[in-house]
């Protein structure tokens, strides 16, 4: 599968892991400014440029105040307990439970999605 992506500048900025977090939100990291005043997230292959108040992709991390924060960090969009056998592993304590758990946002759009409530809109509703 081939993960579009727009342009990418020359890397022009740095990620800031020290400045503060606005929005309640986590600073994030792996992230530049580019020459025409956007921000460019080097997370994943689809390098997002975002100009102030846009989300990613992926809309979890979103610009504010010409920064890249990440606004789910420490947010859950599921918490159960599943019966083992769901999980992909062999033959591991058959017939336990186990605990799962996500967080919102996915960078990817398959349209066979079977969380696609709890995927990259989770994050406009609150927990
Ligand atoms: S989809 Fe998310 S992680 Fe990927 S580049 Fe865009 S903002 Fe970054």
């Amino acid at each position: 599968m081939t993960i579009p992506s727009t342009s990418r500048s020359p890397a022009a900025g740095a990620d800031r892991p020290d400045a503060p977090a606005p929005l309640g939100g986590d600073p994030a990291h792996w992230w530049h400014t580019t020459e025409d005043g956007r921000v460019e997230c080097e997370l994943c292959p689809r390098h997002c440029r975002l100009r102030e108040g846009q989300r990613g992709f992926c809309f979890v991390r979103v610009r504010h105040d010409d920064r890249l924060v990440l606004d789910t960090y420490g947010r859950s969009s599921g918490f159960c307990l599943d019966p083992v056998e769901k999980k992909p592993l062999a033959h591991f304590h058959p017939g336990t439970s186990v605990l799962s758990f996500g967080t919102a946002g996915c960078n990817l759009a398959c349209k066979f999605c079977q969380n696609w409530e709890i995927s990259p809109s989770a994050i406009l509703t609150p927990c």
